[in-house]
């Protein structure tokens, strides 16, 4: 099939990418861009070439859906592109509407004129994939635009509007609705002028770029890039190759952004970061459930409970324009929970990233109430109430009774079984868990939790709402603690064997946090409140009397030690004050606890530390997989990275298994399994991993 179009205006040549959605740029595309220059410099009558995309896109970069195969690779390839217009002896003009990103970017530029569209983003996101720009952009939009400017595009990713981008001197010109008739005026004028071909090849960097100097400037982007990117090892090589664009002719350049390019493709953070990327994409696709499904219009909403959770979801049906109903049982905490909401806007109000009539305007879009038969019109509701089922059912069977028919009848339970939940009404097909993450108008994450009787519109609505208020769904089947809370369940209990074998509360959470969480098991138990894993331990631990784990949580809270909150956990605080100081008190309470247990402390290394608690995700990662409850081990790795704290740089718990090997995870373990103190049955491979290493398989396919 032909992605591009070919025609003749006069003496112009018009070669026109159509490969929707955003012209990637795939073999086909790339065959036919090839043939379209060959053919408009053989035609004797054209006297220059325009190259256009659609109003969409000049073209978004690389077709991902060839990522990983043979025709990415095949020829003509982008360079061949590249070195052919650049070369052209025929003037050849980049007319770019919509987008032009990675190698759309590094196309247009190689072109020997930009004519833009207002409005038009133009950018180079492959740091975004652990990767730099490798098809040229890394020397020829410093050469355009200047050090600074570029340094700082290919560093972040982050694109420009084509506005700035005109006055950076990456476009000749801009022009108004009709790109293609400003594009073949602006060609005719070149023609006029004697057929010039600039080519960014042979420019040099401008020295104004660099105000201070080019050593200067570069120390300081280096420092900036190593505090600001710890374990991505892309940023500063994205650097290296400015500096080379600003100090080395352009082909030694173009050899730096290769071999540091190559050197990125094959490094495990890009691989991790890749993999984040089109685990992502996946999570949204359920196999019993297609594209088509039909789905419920959402236009308004109600939450149940306006605490730490309701407030949080609120906002996020709002900042999309969802009206929400707030419900509460009693005024004064409806009117905490509207201030806390309130205060959260004009806090970001104040950091100048919104207005206060957009404040304003967001809070409209809440009714506050106490009377259900004001929620009855919303097309979903999301309870947020106690964690507990009595007030759960008492709840579900008041919105059972009010409810319109149709309307989605949604849970925030994180332990609770949905099933349930559901049986309380007489509609268990409208019912579904929507776990969202504290602070939930922040954190990424949503679980959507599928019960055994979840109607398959429901589910498809609640993806899709996912989207629509910036969230990440994934699916998950009903457990105790589904996905997330299921696995760190196991990782928290290593953390207390750690505890009990030596280690300090700061010395976990270091070597976790240095490997690459966003916090360890102890600062987040202090942040969340150990109280409340401490009720759920009283509650789930009834049903398992043999269950090992340590009790060293259970006495720290007997303590009352509750974390940030009493100013005293794991560790010390001091009002107003986050910082973490250790804490002599618990030192105290581990030596004892020690003691008891016939536990001479040893040293106990970082490695073993990171490895134990991840391989205990891993672990039970793998029995959520072989259970149905995980729909695929990258959604647990999705699930990790974006509610967890977990490294994007390292991919999610079962992308680390795999890059370790399957079979050295079980070795691993069952050297872990022999140490004296170590509880046998954790370490025991869950049936799936066992299998998958014997085979010399992975998880991730
Ligand atoms: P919270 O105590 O901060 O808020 C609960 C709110 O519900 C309170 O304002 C309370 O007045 C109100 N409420 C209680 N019973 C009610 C009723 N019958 N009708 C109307 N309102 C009622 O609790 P939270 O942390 O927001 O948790 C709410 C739910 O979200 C729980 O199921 C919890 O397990 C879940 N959850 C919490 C977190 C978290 O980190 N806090 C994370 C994920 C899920």
């Amino acid at each position: 099939m032909t992605q591009t179009h070919y025609r003749q205006d006069g003496d112009i040549a018009v070669i026109t990418m159509d490969n929707p959605p955003v012209n990637g740029l795939g073999f086909d595309l790339r065959v036919g861009i090839d043939a379209g220059i060959r053919r408009a410099l053989a035609e004797p009558t054209v006297t220059a070439i325009v190259l256009t995309g659609t109003a969409r896109a000049f073209s978004g970069g690389a077709d991902i859906r060839e990522f990983n195969s043979p025709k990415a690779f095949a020829e003509p390839s982008l360079h061949d592109l590249i070195g052919l217009i650049e070369d052209a002896p025929k003037p050849v003009i980049a007319a770019v509407a919509g987008l032009a990103l990675g190698g759309g970017n590094e196309l247009a530029l190689a072109c020997h004129y930009r004519v833009g569209l207002p409005g038009t983003q133009i950018g180079l996101p492959e740091v975004n994939l652990g990767l730099l720009p490798g098809a040229g952009g890394t020397q020829r939009l410093p050469r355009a635009i200047g050090a600074a400017k570029a340094l700082d595009m290919i560093v972040t990713g982050n694109p420009i509007r084509a506005e700035e981008a005109l006055t950076l001197g990456y476009f000749d010109s801009l022009t108004d609705a009709d790109l293609l008739a400003g594009a073949a005026a602006f060609a005719r004028k070149v023609v006029a002028d004697g057929s010039k071909r600039p080519r960014l090849r042979d420019r040099t960097v401008s020295p104004d770029s660099m105000p201070g100097g080019v050593d200067a400037f570069f120390a300081a982007a280096r420092d900036h890039v190593d505090k600001t990117y710890r374990g991505y090892p892309a940023p500063m090589k994205c650097l290296e190759c400015v500096e080379a664009a600003v100090k080395k002719p352009f082909d030694e350049g173009m050899k730096v952004e290769r071999s540091l390019f190559d050197e990125l493709v094959e490094s495990v953070s890009s691989k991790a970061l890749r993999h984040a990327f089109f685990s992502e994409r996946a999570a949204s696709k359920i196999p019993d459930v297609p594209d088509d499904t039909p789905q419920r219009p959402i236009r308004s909403a109600a939450v149940i409970g306006a605490g730490t959770m309701g407030g949080g979801i609120t906002m996020n049906f709002i900042n999309a324009g969802i009206p929400v109903v707030l419900l509460e049982m009693k005024q004064e905490a409806l009117d905490r929970g509207v201030a806390t909401i309130r205060r959260n806007y004009e806090n970001t109000a104040k950091k100048g990233r919104m207005t206060q009539e957009e404040v304003e305007q967001r809070m409209a879009l809440i009714k506050p109430t106490m009377t259900y038969a004001d929620l009855s019109q919303a097309d979903i509701v999301v309870e947020a109430v106690f964690e507990d089922m009595a007030v759960k059912k008492t709840v579900f069977e008041t919105l059972d009774a009010t409810m319109k028919p149709g309307a989605i009848l949604a849970s925030n339970t994180s332990t609770l079984d949905v099933d349930k939940i559901a049986a309380f009404t007489k509609r268990p097909q409208d019912v579904i868990g929507t776990h969202f993450f504290s602070p939930a108008n922040v954190m990424r994450l949503l679980e959507v939790v599928r019960g055994a009787k979840t109607g398959k519109d429901v589910l498809a609505t609640t993806m899709a709402l996912s989207k629509k208020i910036k969230k990440i769904g994934v699916v998950s089947g009903v457990c105790d603690g589904f996905i997330g809370n299921r696995m760190i369940e196991q990782y928290s209990r290593q953390a207390g064997f750690l505890l009990e074998e030596g280690c300090s509360p700061q010395q976990v959470d270091g070597a976790i946090e240095r490997w690459g969480f966003a916090m360890g098991p102890f600062r987040m138990g202090d942040l969340a409140g150990n109280d409340v894993g401490w009720l759920i331990r009283k509650r789930r631990y009834v049903e398992k009397p043999d269950l090992r784990y340590s009790k060293t949580a259970d006495l720290l809270c007997e303590l009352g030690r509750y974390g940030q909150k009493t100013s005293a956990g794991w560790y010390d605080y001091k009002a107003g004050d986050r910082t973490a100081y250790p804490s002599p008190v618990v030192e105290a309470m581990l030596a004892t606890e020690r003691a008891r247990l016939g536990i001479t402390p040893r040293k106990i290394s970082d490695e073993e530390i990171v490895n134990r608690l991840l391989l205990a995700l891993v672990n039970e990662g793998a029995q959520l997989l072989d259970e149905g409850i995980a729909l695929r081990a990258s959604d647990i790795d999705i699930i990790y990275l974006s509610g967890y704290g977990f490294a994007r740089f390292r991919g999610g718990p079962m992308f680390y298994a795999d890059t370790l090997g399957l079979p050295k995870v079980v070795e691993i373990m069952k050297g872990f399994a022999a140490n004296p103190h170590a509880d046998p049955a954790f370490w025991t491979p869950a049936p799936l991993l066992a299998r998958l290493a014997a085979e010399g398989k992975r998880f991730n396919a």
